[in-house]
């Protein structure tokens, strides 16, 4: 196999999309930008708090920053966030209320909400506070429209979940245009359910964000697109303002909420991990699109395919067998400038039912928007390939994976 012409003909084939996701990139830096201006970011918004954290000006300031960005009415943008879960976990609870219902619209959440919900017991579950839960499936990757319209009209759901990336799942991830036609079918029935968004690896990847067409609330990452590579932990809830400050109340406690959290150094990191994204996106979407042509030049499945929109920033890619799989990860791990030396090893993850394997040679531990690569050992052995912190890294790493891989 001649790799170096395989990659020539392929980015050849890929000028199109490449200059599209250039395009984006354009449009979202320039967003950035404007709140930075907006809201006068200084030297002084990078100074910290400790112990309780009143008054923090920084903090505060990045909230409306990230407001402004996501075109919400307000942010908690906070490093007491233990992971993108965990901010997920944090709405649920700070919205449902014993005899609730929450109503799931993408088909099974994301694995690590199993437990939070009561899918899988736990006794700390939403489930064990009387909390019930329903789902509806996906029918052909969109929305069964008349289904969750029949639901809405039989008794009161109280938060609908969507959850945009698929996850480890073989579905599409979900696009704006179709969140923006649920909602208005939602909105045709019922006006004041809650509309939750798992917005997670899809920040930056389309022009608009949830809230622009109407959602109430979005939940994401920091060690995802948005904090660029640079934020060393934390997530955000953007979105109508009464919503962000019951998140507030549950996070901390009730009658302290937002005005507390100290952020021990953290804010110039996520300032800057902000102000970097847009173009850390851009590069991770281009490394995806190139291991996509890559990989189904060699006559693997890929979802979504090199020419597909996309709505996030992942990349499945479809093994077929255990050991194609486990060697990739294996090619992805060495290319990796933290940990080049060590090998993955498929592994029981809390939180997650199968083993999973997860190359990652990050800087910040678990990060994936820098380059990794991780599924469960469960057919089709599917690898979900995302990030990468520049496209010249990203390249490094999959054409190595690939002779790795066809050794
Ligand atoms: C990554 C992710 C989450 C949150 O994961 P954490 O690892 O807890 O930050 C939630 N939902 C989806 C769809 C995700 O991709």
């Amino acid at each position: 196999m001649n790799i170096d012409k395989l990659i020539k003909d392929a980015e050849n084939n890929l000028k199109d999309q490449f200059s599209k996701i250039d395009e984006l990139c354009m449009i979202n830096s320039q967003k950035v930008l404007k709140a930075f201006q907006k809201y006068k970011i200084s030297e002084s918004h990078f100074s910290s708090t400790t112990g309780y954290g009143y008054d923090d000006i920084g903090r505060d300031t990045i909230e409306k920053v990230f407001a402004d960005v996501l075109g919400g009415e307000d942010a908690l943008v906070r490093s007491q966030f233990i992971s993108g879960s965990h901010a997920l976990t944090v709405a649920l609870f700070a919205y449902l209320r014993p005899g609730d219902t929450m109503l799931s619209i993408t088909g099974t959440p994301y694995d690590t909400l199993h437990e939070v919900i009561g899918i899988i017991e736990n006794s700390s579950s939403l489930k064990s506070f009387g909390v019930s839960y329903e789902q509806i499936e996906l029918v052909n990757d969109d929305f069964d429209y008349d289904k969750i319209q029949d639901r809405l009209k039989k008794s009161k759901i109280k938060l609908i979940e969507i959850q945009r990336s698929k996850g480890y799942s073989t579905r599409k991830s979900i696009t704006i245009d179709k969140i923006d036609k649920v909602i208005k079918k939602i909105r045709e029935i019922d006006k004041d359910v809650i509309i939750m968004v798992d917005n997670c690896y899809c920040e930056f990847v389309e022009e608009k964000s949830p809230l622009e067409v109407d959602a109430d609330i979005i939940v994401g990452s920091l060690i995802k697109n948005l904090g660029g590579g640079i934020a060393p932990n934390g997530a955000y809830i953007v979105g109508k303002k009464e919503l962000v400050d019951l998140a507030g109340e549950r996070l901390t406690l009730p009658g302290e909420g937002r005005k507390v959290g100290p952020t021990l150094g953290i804010n110039k990191s996520i300032l800057q991990g902000l102000f970097m994204a847009p173009s850390v996106v851009s590069s991770s979407l281009k490394t995806a699109v190139l291991a996509s042509k890559l990989l189904e030049d060699l006559g693997y499945k890929v979802e979504p395919r090199y020419s597909d929109k996309r709505a996030d920033i992942v990349q499945n890619i479809e093994f077929g067998t255990a050991e194609n799989l486990i060697k990739f990860c294996e090619g992805i791990q060495k290319s990796s400038p933290v940990d080049s030396f060590v090998n993955p090893i498929p592994s029981d993850m809390p939180g997650y039912a199968d083993k999973v394997i997860m190359a990652a040679g990050t800087f910040t531990q678990g990060s994936s928007i820098e380059l990794s690569c991780d599924g469960p050992i469960r057919k089709p052995y599917i690898a979900y390939l995302q990030g990468g912190l520049t496209y010249e890294y990203g390249k490094i790493a999959i054409i190595n994976a690939i002779m790795y891989l066809t050794k």
